[in-house]
């Protein structure tokens, strides 16, 4: 999951990583509030999950309230890399001397933490990566060692930061950015630009954070920070409604139960010539309102032309999805044609109940990949 730079920088700011104070506005009277309170200059930054806002024309310095609601205005809405903005920071502009870039993430080929720092900040890593290697120092953790200081100082020299001033704050905040990373179980944690002010202080002028989403059981506050109106309105019901749901390029929307029949059913679809546009698991579970859950979610989805069902009854029964199904389409009308293939526990009784009772567009069919190439033939 990835967060917001606000968030970022709420989360730097509770592991003592020093930032600008500022405040979150969504409309244009909030940020002329908001710059009042701050006071001076302030900066007005675009809320995206996507990175290069800046040359976008997503983060601008304003000298007065009034001037912070012009920019308001302007960057609300904006489109940035296929992101709407409808969030504004607005943070207490800082004066920079340096733009530096610090960075810890894993690497998964060393099974280790990796921190990356280098004086070449404010620009992509990927470039700087590319065209001047020399510039950017690493260093992995060992994670049964854990992190030790001198790591972080011999990071600091093969970065060539040789101000004792900026050394003992980046110090600081390598140890507490690894607390982050640690503490929040993340992923990613990157400040891209670590600015150094003309007085030779040391902050984070940005955030980059992204928690891993197998771990956010353990922290609700961050779960809590999920912003649902970021994703399409299917990926918004399926979070809600907790059912799995991956969106993909195709026209066929595919619903299984179990992660291993679904998986082998993108692959018969595949082998039918067809290409999957979704799929959703039912897990174990298989009741009338788990298929109704999924089948909505499924259907939302613009670009499913046919919906291929695929059950194995085992401890689900087959009969008791195909009530799930007709349950389903006496609440939501759905105009795809849907390809129904059971198997398994009670698989006569449900396909009886399809074919006796099921409205016009549902096809039974009695084999996987019958199943596969009705679905992939009835969305051509
Ligand atoms: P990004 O473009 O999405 O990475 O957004 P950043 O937050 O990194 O900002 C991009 C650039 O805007 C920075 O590298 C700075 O040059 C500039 N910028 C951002 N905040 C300030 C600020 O408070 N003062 C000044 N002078 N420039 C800023
Ligand atoms: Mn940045």
């Amino acid at each position: 999951m990835d967060l917001y730079e606000y968030q970022g920088k709420e989360l730097f700011r509770r592991f003592g990583i020093p930032t600008s104070e500022g405040r979150l506005a969504t409309g244009v009277e909030e940020a002329r509030a908001a710059a009042e309170e701050l006071g001076g200059q302030v900066v007005v930054k675009a809320q995206v999950l996507t990175g290069g806002r800046g040359k976008a024309g997503g983060i601008k310095l304003a000298d007065s309230p009034e001037e912070a609601a012009q920019h308001a205005a302007a960057i609300l809405g904006m489109d940035i890399n296929g992101h709407v903005v409808r969030k504004l920071w607005i943070e207490r502009a800082s004066e920079i001397a340096k733009e530096y870039y610090l960075s810890v993430t894993f690497d998964r080929g060393e099974k280790k933490a990796l921190f990356m720092l280098t004086k070449e900040g404010g620009i992509d890593i990927e470039e700087v990566a590319a065209n001047r290697p020399d510039a950017l120092a690493r260093l992995h953790v060992d994670p049964l060692e854990g992190f030790q200081p001198y790591q972080a100082r011999r990071l600091i020299y093969a970065a060539g930061i040789d101000n004792p001033d900026e050394q003992k704050q980046i110090l600081s905040i390598v140890g507490r950015l690894y607390d982050a990373f640690i503490g929040a179980d993340a992923m990613l944690c990157e400040i891209n630009p670590l600015i150094v002010t003309p007085e030779d202080e040391v902050k984070a002028l940005d955030s980059k954070f992204t928690v891993d989403d197998n771990a956010l059981y353990k922290h609700a506050d961050i779960a809590e920070m999920r912003d649902l109106v970021a994703y399409p309105p299917e990926e918004r019901a399926a979070r809600e409604k907790g059912v799995t749901y991956v969106k993909l390029d195709g026209d066929v929307g595919i619903l299984g139960n179990g992660a291993g029949l679904v998986m082998s059913t993108l692959d018969v679809i595949a082998l039918a010539g067809g290409r999957p546009a979704n799929f959703c698991d039912l897990g174990g579970g298989g009741d009338a309102q788990g298929v109704v859950d999924a089948l909505e979610i499924i259907s939302a989805d613009p670009q499913v032309k046919s919906i291929l069902f695929n059950i194995f009854g085992g401890i689900t029964r087959c009969d008791e999805v195909a009530r799930g199904i007709l349950q389903a389409l006496g609440q939501i009308s759905i105009e795809e044609p849907i390809v129904v293939r059971f198997d398994g526990t009670n698989a006569d009784e449900g396909r009886q109940l399809l074919t006796e009772g099921g409205p016009e567009n549902i096809h039974v069919e009695s084999t996987m990949l019958d199943a596969a190439r009705r679905a992939v033939e009835l969305a051509a």
